[in-house]
C-alpha cells in the first residue's frame, strides 16, 4: 500500500523531500524511510515489507516505479529493525532534522508523527507481518518514543486473515490506527482506477468488519482518468459504501485527497482544489457523522 503525499515544505530552498520527489531509501537504508508527510502533517518513518514491489493491486495513480526491477526482494529484519531504531535515534537527537532535506521544513512539520507501514506493496502480505509489528512496537518504546503512533496502510484486502488480525490487535493495544483504501462506490470504478480481480464486495465488507473493531480512517484518493473526475453518480455510491461499513462500524475520519507525484499511467492527473473540496462537501452532506479532511495535490494542507 503506497504511503502517498509527502508535501514540499514553504521555505524558500526546495527541500529534498518533496511532492515531487520521495524516494523509499534514505541514505543507505533499504527499508525505513522518513518522509514529509501531507496526511501525518509532519515527518512519517515509513517501513517497506515490500522491496520486491509486488502488490495485488495495480493502481492506474500508484507512485512505486514498476518500469525498473527491484533493487532488492527479500525484507531482512535484522537490517529493518536497525534502520529503525536508528532513526528513532537520530529524531530523539535531533540530527535528523538538520538533514538536509528536512532543514528547510517548517518548524510545525519538522516532528515525527508516526511509524507507517506503508512501501512498494500491500505491507500485510509480508509473511512475518505480526512479527515485525511486535518488533516495531517495542523499538519504538526502546527508543524513548512509546506514544509515538504506529499506523498502517492497506487496500484491506487481507486484513481478513488470521495472523494479520492478531497483528492489528496488536496495533490496537498500542494505540495504532488503520488507514484502509476506499477509492471507489462500484465495482466498475473500482476496476478502473484499482485494477485487480479481487471483488470490490470483499474490500467492503473487510472495511466494515475492522471497523467493527475500532475505528477505522478511510483513505480516499479521487483523480481525472482521461480528464474526467469521479461522476456524482460515483460520488453518490461512495457514500452508499460508507454508509454500508457504518451499519455497525465506526470510522473516524475520511481522508479525500489527490495524487501528489507520478502515477502509474500518463491518463491520470491531480484533481484541481475546487473539485477535490466539491466532493468532500458531498460526503460531508451525505454522511454528516464522519469527518471530511481534504488534502491537496501540492501542498500540506
Ligand atoms: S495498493 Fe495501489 S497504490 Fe498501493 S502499492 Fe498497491 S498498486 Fe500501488
Amino acid at each position: 500500500m503506497l504511503k502517498d503525499g509527502e508535501g514540499a515544505g514553504e521555505g524558500s530552498e526546495r527541500p529534498d523531500v518533496s511532492v515531487a520527489r520521495h524516494p523509499r531509501t534514505y541514505g543507505e537504508n533499504i527499508y525505513v524511510y522518513p518522509v514529509l508527510s501531507r496526511r501525518a502533517r509532519g515527518i512519517s518513518i515509513g517501513i517497506n515489507l515490500n522491496p520486491d514491489k509486488v502488490c495485488n493491486f495495480d493502481c492506474i495513480y500508484c507512485q512505486v516505479d514498476r518500469t525498473t526491477p527491484p533493487a532488492i526482494r527479500r525484507v531482512d529484519e535484522t537490517r529493518l529493525k536497525e534502520e529503525l531504531l536508528a532513526i528513532l535515534l537520530e529524531a530523539k537527537g535531533g540530527a535528523l532534522y538538520q538533514r538536509p532535506e528536512f532543514r528547510t521544513v517548517p518548524d510545525a512539520f519538522r516532528v515525527v508523527r508516526d511509524i507507517t507501514f506503508a512501501g512498494d506493496g500491500e505491507p500485510p502480505s509480508y509473511p512475518n507481518f505480526k512479527e515485525v509489528v511486535e518488533d516495531v512496537l517495542a523499538i519504538k518504546k526502546a527508543a524513548g518514543f512509546p506514544e509515538l503512533k504506529v499506523i498502517l496502510l492497506t487496500n484491506a484486502t487481507l486484513i481478513d486473515r488470521d495472523r494479520v488480525k492478531e497483528a492489528m490487535r496488536l496495533m490496537d493495544q498500542d494505540h495504532g490506527e488503520f488507514w484502509l483504501k476506499l477509492d471507489a462506490g462500484t465495482e466498475e470504478y473500482y476496476r478502473l482506477v484499482d485494477r485487480t480481480s479481487i471483488p470490490f464486495s470483499k474490500v467492503v465488507a473487510n472495511i466494515r468488519d475492522a471497523a467493527r473493531l475500532r475505528p477505522v480512517v478511510l483513505q480516499s484518493l479521487f483523480m481525472r482518468v482521461r480528464g474526467e473526475g469521479p461522476s456524482s453518480a460515483e460520488i453518490a455510491a461512495f457514500c452508499d459504501r460508507v454508509r454500508e461499513i457504518l451499519s455497525g462500524g465506526a470510522v473516524s475520519l475520511i481522508q479525500v485527497y489527490t495524487v501528489a507525484r507520478r502515477p502509474a499511467e500518463p491518463y491520470v492527473a491531480p484533481l484541481p482544489d475546487d473539485d477535490l473540496d466539491r466532493i468532500a462537501a458531498e460526503v460531508r452532506r451525505r454522511v454528516p457523522s464522519v469527518p471530511v479532511e481534504t488534502f491537496y495535490s501540492d501542498r500540506m494542507s
